[in-house]
């Protein structure tokens, strides 16, 4: 398909939103904000608006958790089996719709369609994955002693708040929301401001495929008023939150005055560490891929690439090589890799970098300006002759954007790769196994890949260590947030009770 079929389809996709914006969605209604406020999305493209959207506050999120708070009675005692059939069904209507999420996602996100294609499959896969589970969610342990045989067991904590970022929208509201619904909760979801299209059509298609109206809510809204009102609601039990460090840290403190669960997934400055000894060609292509797909917009981003002193100058000319021949253009263009950052305000974010490397001394390779003279594009970026102690080492990017600091021993690799506040992940390439061994368990990072780039893989723990976040996802972990562990004693003989007064 060329762009300007995809163009033309992607129109007919919209076409609902320009005609009636993003409304929340409350109790199995589409509703605008009670403010009856709205603000628009743009497009990063081209910055033409996309639609209005509904600008929800603490009347709206009051609405919501009182529709999800009803909607617990029953859906936390429906069987898991029918659960489990419900959000199957939801599986099936994500990937029957898969492509009009991924263009409308390319629209109001950027992202490349190449990569957002897979993301709402994998949106679907991630409803599958823990639907499965639905049925044995509750299961827990029988632990005896002599006197006692203690049962556990698990229980959907309540009506839960989920906020998510811009980048990966839906797949990142799939990856906490099925879970959720899968255990029993009611959600109350705050999709970001720069992206909020696909979190309406998830809740649409989860409702004609079945879930019923109150289980799954949409408010949509700013972080300072939606999103404030929503962890602090009394109401809700939990918040599972994806975003910045700081908006965490935020968080917490607004939930704190009624006790909240968090569970947060947060920013990260991730190494790739490449040793004289690995397979060059597949460390370089792996590097190149982890930092420049998505638009670098990506948690788990190889931002920093240390390489050791002997190969540093060939790694870095390939890394360069290669990122200048990124092909940089509209997302809806089946051969774009690198698509436009997600909002002027974030562009601005990204270009200051480039001023910053230029005054810390370090070199910039490649890239290092805008792309063309329209939409939010950053041309794929290098800095070269960085040390640790610099902000493009240290910072959060978020962007295609890689800075480039040699080593000389594993101990100077291990020192660099720990020495930022993040913690999320690391990737590591050597072909010697007792390296790599010292350095995994030195490592401190919540996810580690050997010779490998990201590949998720569902059933694992998913999460970071640091200012990265606290909690993970993935298998049984999504389930130990989203439900209370209970323990029921029971005598195994008539034991002597203590008689005290008698
Ligand atoms: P952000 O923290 O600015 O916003 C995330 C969400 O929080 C938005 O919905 C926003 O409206 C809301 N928010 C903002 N202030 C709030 C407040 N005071 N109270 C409640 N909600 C509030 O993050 P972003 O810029 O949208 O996303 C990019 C960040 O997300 C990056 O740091 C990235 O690393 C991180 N991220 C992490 C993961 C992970 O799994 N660790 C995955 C994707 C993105």
């Amino acid at each position: 398909m060329s762009l300007q079929d995809n163009l033309a389809r992607a129109e007919t996709y919209l076409a609902g939103f320009r005609r009636t914006g993003v409304l929340n969605h409350i109790g199995g209604d589409s509703v605008p904000a009670v403010s009856g406020e709205a603000f628009e999305t743009i497009s990063p493209v081209d910055l033409a608006p996309l639609a209005h959207v509904a600008k929800g506050g603490a009347e709206d999120v009051d609405r919501a958790v009182a529709a999800a708070t009803e909607a617990f009675k029953t859906w936390s005692r429906t069987p898991g089996k029918e659960r489990r059939a419900i959000l199957i069904k939801v599986a099936e209507a994500i990937e029957a719709r898969a492509e009009e999420i991924a263009f409308v996602e390319c629209l109001d996100t950027g992202q490349a369609l190449r990569f957002m294609s897979k993301a709402a499959i994998r949106g679907a896969a991630n409803f599958r994955f823990f639907a499965d589970q639905a049925p044995t969610a509750e299961d827990g342990a029988a632990l005896r002693n002599p006197t006692q045989m203690n049962v556990t067991s698990r229980r959907p904590i309540g009506p839960v708040g989920v906020i998510t970022p811009w980048n990966t929208p839906f797949m990142l509201s799939t990856w906490k929301i099925a879970p959720a619904l899968a255990a029993g909760c009611t959600v109350v979801h705050k999709p970001a401001e720069f992206s909020p299209l696909t979190a309406k059509l998830l809740v649409e298609i989860a409702e004609e495929a079945g879930l019923p109206p109150g289980v799954l809510n949409l408010v949509n809204g700013f972080g300072e008023d939606a999103g404030k009102a929503l962890t602090e609601h009394p109401g809700l039990k939990a918040i599972a939150f994806v975003g910045e460090s700081r908006t965490g840290s935020m968080i917490m403190a607004q939930g704190a005055p009624t006790l909240k669960r968090v569970h947060f997934e947060l920013g990260g400055k991730n190494p790739v560490i490449i040793f004289d000894d690995a397979d060059l060609e597949r460390a370089i292509d792996a590097a190149v891929f982890m930092i420049y797909s998505l638009n670098g917009e990506r948690c788990t981003s190889s931002s920093r690439l240390l390489v050791q002193d002997t190969i540093y100058d060939e790694v870095c000319a390939k890394v360069a090589a290669a990122a200048s021949r990124i092909k940089i253009g509209h997302p809806l263009d089946p051969d774009t890799v690198v698509g436009p950052l997600i909002h002027p305000e974030h562009e601005k974010k990204v270009l200051s970098y480039f001023d910053t490397a230029r005054s810390e001394g370090a070199t910039i390779a490649t890239g290092g300006e805008k792309a063309g003279d329209t939409g939010c594009y950053v041309k794929p970026t290098l800095f070269t002759g960085a040390t640790n102690d610099m902000a493009i080492a240290q910072e959060e990017i978020f962007g295609p954007v890689l800075t480039a600091i040699p080593f000389s021993t594993d101990e100077e690799a291990l020192e660099i790769a720990n020495g930022v506040p993040y913690g999320l992940s690391a990737y590591l390439w050597t072909n010697d196994l007792n390296r790599a061994m010292w350095m995994t368990d030195n490592l401190d990072a919540g996810m580690m890949w050997v010779n490998s780039e990201n590949i998720r893989h569902l059933p694992s723990p998913f999460g970071g260590t640091k200012a990265s976040g606290i909690g993970r996802d993935g298998g049984d972990w999504s389930f130990d947030f989203y439900m209370e562990t209970v323990n029921v004693s029971f005598p195994r003989q008539m034991h002597r009770v203590p008689k005290l007064g008698g």
